[in-house]
């Protein structure tokens, strides 16, 4: 069934006609925020060091793998179908216990307050790989080797250094805005990064009956799981704007890097997405593996979620590539 992919292609906001407010806002603490990403970035990445060496001397248990697993997908999908088809991209509708529930995983994975996440993707398609995308690999980027280089690198997480500004959320996020819950969530993200730490901890304790089990549970399901998620996104910046596929005629250089979809539920099928934004199904091929899309299918039998977007056939075949699998 067709619900209806006619609320446009275009991934845009309901931005107000005239009065337009900025595109961009001043970051409010600037010096404070680079600390805070660089440190996000740097200690999910000792963690995974750190990991590692215990490993290799043995002392790895199933537990600590449970841990990593189950956090993994819960705030993997809270990026992919909360975050990004849900709340940027409005693929779905469904009821506000489970739009809570998306909004609290999507921030324990880290990648920063719901609203501001949500402005600077939707920046990011209108924009997409020309002046103003806040993470293209190839706006303004030097030729040759030096400057592809340097264009992913800054796709995959330099653009959190450079900018001294974000996309204005009262121009991008209008709707999330007007929402209490979602303003609430997003203001108190720091406390929302906590508890996806403590839960960890928590199960590795259950699990293994030990405080020690709680602290690998930790390092496996908060730092490992932070560091494996967080560059699985980026990737999709990076990666999915720069190698793979073109199914799809779009006015960017988004492609499908199939085997980079699993790990990210879906999101790697990154030129479909570009097509049709709206659309709550990544992979719209038969073979393309999209467990985002899954969810939604499972949510939307137990009727949980409605208003399901999908593309139709004769849209698919209007944009697709002459060729193209
Ligand atoms: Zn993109
Ligand atoms: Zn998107």
């Amino acid at each position: 069934m067709y619900v209806s992919d006619d609320r446009g292609e275009d991934a845009s906001p309901p931005a107000a006609v005239g009065d337009r407010p900025a595109e961009m806002v001043a970051i409010e603490h600037e010096a404070a925020e680079r600390v805070a990403n660089a440190l996000v970035i740097a200690l999910p990445l000792a963690a995974v060091v750190l990991a590692a060496w215990l490993a290799w001397g043995g002392s790895l248990h199933w537990q600590d793998l449970l841990v990593l697993l189950i956090t993994y997908v819960f705030t993997g999908m809270g990026i992919t179908v909360g975050f990004h088809r849900l709340f940027t991209h409005r693929s779905f509708e469904t009821t506000r216990t489970l739009r809570i529930a998306f909004a609290l995983l999507g921030s324990m994975a880290v990648e920063g307050p719901l609203i501001e996440w949500v402005s600077t993707h939707r920046k990011h398609h209108r924009f997409s790989d020309l002046p103003g995308d806040p993470h293209s690999p190839h706006a303004e980027r030097s030729a040759g080797l030096r400057g592809a280089l340097g264009g992913l690198v800054h796709a995959h997480f330099g653009w959190m250094f450079r900018g001294q500004d974000i996309a204005n959320p009262r121009r991008y996020a209008k709707d999330l805005l007007a929402d209490g819950d979602l303003r609430f969530i997003s203001r108190t993200f720091p406390l929302w990064v906590l508890v996806g730490l403590a839960l960890p901890f928590g199960l590795g304790v259950a699990l293994t009956g030990s405080l020690v089990g709680g602290l690998t549970g930790l390092l496996w399901g908060g730092a490992v799981r932070i560091f494996l998620l967080h560059h699985a996104t980026f990737s999709i910046n990076s990666l999915c704007h720069f190698f793979g596929r073109r199914s799809f005629a779009t006015g960017d250089q988004s492609r499908n890097l199939a085997w980079l979809a699993p790990i990210t539920f879906g999101e790697a099928w990154h030129n479909n997405h570009h097509a049709f934004p709206t659309s709550a199904r990544h992979g719209l091929g038969r073979r393309q593996v999209d467990p985002g899309a899954w969810l939604i299918g499972g949510l939307e039998r137990l009727r949980l979620a409605w208003a399901v977007v999908r593309v139709r056939p004769e849209h698919q075949r209007a944009k697709r590539v002459a060729g193209a699998a």
